[in-house]
């Protein structure tokens, strides 16, 4: 079992063959949190295989799992149960099963719980029930009122349709309908499901590429296996390329996965789709129906959904015969799952690509540190489309620095952002204003006494939201009002609202700019699908004159009128003891950036900055990504941090602080000592309080050939953690928190 996901690269694990029947007795997985499958007795005249689905007793429940191989014999055969029964369903593929087996070893997840996010629609392994629709039915000589009359003219034009609908359509009650039926003026038909995906067309007409574009996409519609990193900046058809990889895919007859962080799942990218390829594509994401839901899951299984966009968990779905993985915006965290099963969504995809012999594409404006050591190191590979789509050229970005070019008190727009957005607004063009922070101030304290209203679960501010009129936690979700007296020194009226959030932001813009038409763009405003659709189009028709947003604007979508973007904070996101702060804030900054100069007027920049010396900053303002990746990866290299170093947190928690302590001052006693291998901590977390858990924090470090899992199992093995005490393990971590 490889334990490194690179290492998967070059050891070329075989996949097991899973086509023999196994024996008298079967190792059995169920969804559920355990780190092996039980053994169960086969009835007799029942042949079982790996993959196949089977229901089974478990304690007095009847469960269903996934057969996972012969029985692992560790208990007495007289005291086995046998299988209850297999369920008529095609088997989870080979493929699907020794991937769960290894994003299990290598997150060091119980493999029954990588099975449920496998298995996450547990009702679409039952038979669908059939829908039923009503139409005309054969009796005569009933009494038609006005209400039988609609429904009965209604259905003259109009196929079977459900009871609801029906009734709906003929403005009458179910009632109606349901008497009709009895009576046999209406008679019920099954109606085939509606699916909730189409059939794209492989050979429908794409647009006329350029020349690097066409280049890029006859490489990539070789579908070598591989990784290969689309290396292109925004605008620069990066979409369009991978298109073409997707309808050569279509033509072999195998399915598709384009993976894109939720954020970027926009009706804009969907409809771009649809027009390329005469169909929608099957969506996996956290908003689907339950219907959708169980159609789509089967339709991954029995491979009708040829090509599904979805966020992370879409890896995860029973692709009967995937051909062709795409990770679309590959450098950003949230392909990072952070809880339950702890994975990092393309990394496991580079891994599933790899089971299955098939290309894995990456796409990014600003790859990844990872991605573009491995493209140096030669393990991936590369194609390059330096320009944006028909001449529009990359913005110009502009350092302000706030130190000399200081914003008024109680304000954050300096002086020379102000003159910026009056000429473009004077010139009727569009502005963005950035500030990655939801509400109104994330700090609200005490004029009398400096009290600070925090968290009483977390070690955190609560942040004022006057849209919502409330306090929240942005960690836990934790909200109360804004009391009126301070809890500590007991004055009225004396809280202050520190630091700007978007919407203070809004009310700055609205005092600087009253003629200009203002949008404001947050998970708060922004709530669902349609309303964001909605509102991305109000900008892009030019209907807005002033957009204030948060991240949920940085991604994927396209406003050509937009000219100006201005970000208010651009220190924001280096603050803390993250890894990948200066990386981060430079992909985010150019993610902005990008939104700006799509149409035929080039775009300008403005990044407001406390440091403008920082390398980041100097770095976005010259545009030299490389020599920034390069000194970036050469202090990760220095320190032997990821990817020349291994990483694993260990983060230790419990409602009581004492237990926790105690358990860490014993798991530190046994820390492992060895050439290559460092333990940092314990160490109270930056968030040592987090929904009113306690939490202690280790750091493994190793050498980039040791594996942490292998120095992890040693080191807890045998350990206990009673009570509410839990260990999380995050190999690879993301967060450090
Ligand atoms: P990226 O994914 O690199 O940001 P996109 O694929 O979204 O770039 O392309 C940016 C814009 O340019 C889109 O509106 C896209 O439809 C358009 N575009 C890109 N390439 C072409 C092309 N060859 N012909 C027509 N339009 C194109
Ligand atoms: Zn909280």
């Amino acid at each position: 079992m490889p334990t490194e996901t690179d290492h998967a690269l070059e050891e070329g694990g075989e996949p097991v063959a899973s086509a023999h029947p196994l024996g008298q007795s079967v190792g059995v997985l169920v969804p559920l949190a355990l780190f092996q499958p039980y053994d169960y007795l086969v009835p007799a005249g029942l042949q079982l295989r790996r993959g196949d689905f089977v229901t089974v007793p478990l304690g007095r429940r009847s469960v269903t799992g996934v057969v996972w191989g012969p029985a692992l014999g560790d208990v007495d055969p007289a005291k086995l149960k046998p299988v209850t029964a297999r369920l008529p369903l095609a088997p989870l593929p080979a493929i699907s099963c020794d991937f769960i087996d290894w994003v299990a070893q290598y997150g060091m997840a119980p493999v029954g719980a990588v099975l449920r996010m496998a298995m996450s629609v547990p009702d679409a392994l039952e038979p669908e029930r059939a829908l039923k629709g009503w139409t005309i039915g054969a009796a005569m000589d009933v009494k038609i009122t006005d209400a039988r009359r609609r429904v009965l003219d209604l259905l003259a034009g109009s196929p079977p349709l459900p009871p609801t609908e029906l009734a709906r359509a003929a403005a009458v009650s179910v009632g109606v309908i349901t008497e009709m039926g009895k009576l046999g003026l209406l008679r019920s038909v099954p109606l085939a499901l509606p699916r909730p995906y189409g059939d794209p067309e492989a050979d429908a007409a794409g647009p006329v590429l350029s020349s690097a574009q066409g280049e890029a996409a006859r490489d990539l519609a070789k579908l070598q296996p591989g990784v290969t990193l689309i290396d292109g900046v925004t605008g620069s058809g990066k979409t369009e390329v991978y298109f073409e990889a997707i309808a050569a895919c279509l033509r072999a007859g195998k399915q598709a996965v384009v993976m894109v962080p939720e954020i970027a799942l926009t009706p804009q990218w969907l409809t771009r789709f649809e027009a390329r390829f005469n169909a929608p594509p099957a969506q996996w994401h956290s908003e689907l129906t339950g219907l959708a839901r169980r159609l789509t899951w089967r339709g991954a299984l029995d491979g009708s959904a040829k090509v599904v966009v979805g966020a992370r968990s879409a890896l995860f779905l029973p692709y009967r015969d995937l051909g062709l993985i795409i990770v679309d915006e590959e450098h950003e965290s949230a392909f990072k799952q952070e809880d339950g099963v702890i994975y990092q969504a393309r990394d496991m995809a580079v891994v599933r690509g790899h089971l299955a012999k098939i290309p894995v594409i990456l796409a990014s404006a600003t790859p990844s540190l990872e991605t573009m050591v491995n493209v140096e190191s030669g393990r991936y590979r590369a194609v390059h489309l330096p320009d944006r789509h028909g001449g529009a050229t990359l913005p110009a970005i502009h350092l302000i620095d706030l130190r000399l070019d200081k914003p008024g008190r109680q304000s954050w727009i300096a002086p020379s952002l102000k003159a910026e957005l009056d000429k473009t607004l004077a010139a009727g063009e569009q502005a963005l204003l950035f500030l990655n922070r939801r509400g109104y101030a994330p700090l609200t304290l005490c004029r009398t006494c400096g009290h600070r209203l925090q968290c009483p679960r977390c070690t955190a501010w609560l942040v004022e939201h006057r849209f919502h009129q409330k306090l929240m936690c942005h960690h836990c979700g934790f909200e109360q009002n804004m009391p009126d007296a301070c809890p500590a020194c007991l004055n009225e009226g004396s809280f202050a609202a520190c630091g700007p959030g978007v919407e203070r932001l809004a009310e700055e813009a609205a005092a600087l700019f009253p003629d200009a038409r203002r949008l404001v763009l947050t998970s708060d405003t922004v709530t669902g699908p349609a309303k964001a659709e909605a509102l991305m189009k109000m900008v892009a028709e030019r209907e807005v004159d002033l957009v204030i947003g948060t991240q949920i604007i940085a991604k994927g979508h396209n406003f050509p009128h937009l000219t100006l973007v201005g970000v208010v904070d651009a220190d924001l996101g280096l603050h803390g003891g993250d890894l990948r702060a200066a990386e981060r804030t430079y992909q985010l900054m150019q993610q902005v950036a990008g939104r700006a100069g799509r149409g035929e007027k080039p775009g300008r920049v403005y990044l407001q900055t406390y440091d403008p010396d920082r390398a980041v900053m100097q770095a976005l303002k010259s545009g030299d990504r490389e020599a920034f990746m390069a000194a970036e990866a050469e202090d990760r290299r220095e320190s032997g941090m990821p990817p020349f170093g291994r990483l694993a947190a260990l983060i230790l928690s419990s409602r009581d602080e004492a237990a926790v302590t105690q358990k860490a001052r014993e798991l530190a006693r046994t820390a492992p000592h060895r050439e290559g291998v460092t333990v940092l901590g314990p160490a109270p977390a930056p968030m040592a309080l987090l929904r009113g858990r306690h939490r202690i924090r280790f750091l493994l470090k190793t050498r980039r050939d040791i594996a942490p899992q292998g120095v992890l199992r040693s080191w807890l093995k045998g350990q206990k953690f009673p009570g509410d005490l839990r260990l999380q393990i995050d190999i690879d971590p993301y967060s450090f928190m």
